[in-house]
């Protein structure tokens, strides 16, 4: 057995700054999401970062249980491309070293909430710790708009002044809000290409985009030309899911034989259904191959 282990996103987003391509992040649920998102960027060749909320590593039974989750599937699966285990949003610093302590190769500390000397110096404490165990760091700065329902309204954009206050902190990469938002768009995303590249050429760190649910082709490809090297995927990976567990349902699938059996009702079309929409990601952001 190939003993493979997590990599922190140094390498990786670097790489992927410089190849102008971008590395997707796709957040996990569970075991059999992750499943399936391993044996997909491993027939793309494709370097991966799982992103895990707060909230979802409760879901699954905490931080630890994630990390030998993961572990255990790189393995078994002889997953050999670049995976590194992020923690998204970290809300606070003792939350944020408790992932890093559990074996997290990343995490975002995310004090986007507070004013910038605050978010820098909370960003700071958490860079000076993940550096004594090689784990990398990503900061925000502004505010990505709307949590689940999209509302335009809540961005705030990310001024130079704090994006190169942040880059003194020895962070990673930086997740800059210009536009994006989290869950679904209303209307067209607004997304600041300008800005983009300002910041990207001025702070030399890889960027990273949230919300990369419902931003058209054609923008995504132009964000990471701008320097995008990251572009979180959530909101379209769980609609998958759905999609798929309602056909099951709908189908009536569920009262024919063993239908009821929970491998055939999330097997069918519902982890297929992820299979695919994360396949269409990793060939728009151009990291296929590059793993
Ligand atoms: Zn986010």
């Amino acid at each position: 057995m190939i003993i493979n282990k997590l990599v922190n996103t140094k390498k990786m987003l670097i790489d992927a700054k410089n190849g102008k391509y971008a590395v997707p992040q796709f957040n996990i649920n569970n075991l059999e999401w992750a499943k399936v998102v391993l044996e997909l960027v491993q027939e793309e060749k494709s370097p991966v970062i799982l992103g895990v909320s707060e909230g979802a590593a409760k879901y699954m039974g905490g931080y630890s249980t994630i990390v030998g989750m993961v572990n255990g599937l790189i393995g078994e699966l002889n997953i050999t491309v670049p995976v590194a285990l992020h923690l998204d949003h970290g809300t606070t610093v003792e939350s944020t070293m408790a992932a890093i302590d559990a074996g997290f190769s990343s995490v975002m500390y995310d004090g986007s909430r507070h004013t910038i000397e605050q978010n820098v110096k909370e960003t700071k404490e958490v860079v000076e710790y993940a550096k004594t165990k090689d784990v990398s760091v990503e900061a925000e700065v502004g505010t990505v708009g709307g949590e689940e329902d999209g509302i335009v309204g809540g961005i705030n954009y990310a001024s130079l002044s704090d994006v190169e206050a942040m880059a003194t902190t020895g962070i990673d990469s930086l997740a800059a809000s210009l536009g994006s938002v989290h869950g679904h768009y209303q209307g067209e995303p607004d997304l600041q290409f300008d800005l983009m590249n300002e910041y990207s050429v001025k702070i030399r760190l890889p960027l990273v985009l949230h919300g990369g649910t419902g931003i058209p082709d054609d923008m995504v490809r132009k964000a990471i030309e701008a320097g995008e090297a990251k572009i979180n995927v959530n909101t379209e990976l769980q609609t998958s899911f759905t999609k798929g567990v309602r056909r099951y349902i709908e189908e009536e699938k569920d009262k024919f034989g063993t239908g009821y059996d929970p491998r055939k009702v999330l097997g069918t079309y519902a982890w297929p259904e992820i299979k695919k929409a994360a396949k269409l990601k990793v060939e728009l952001f151009g990291s296929k191959n590059k793993g």
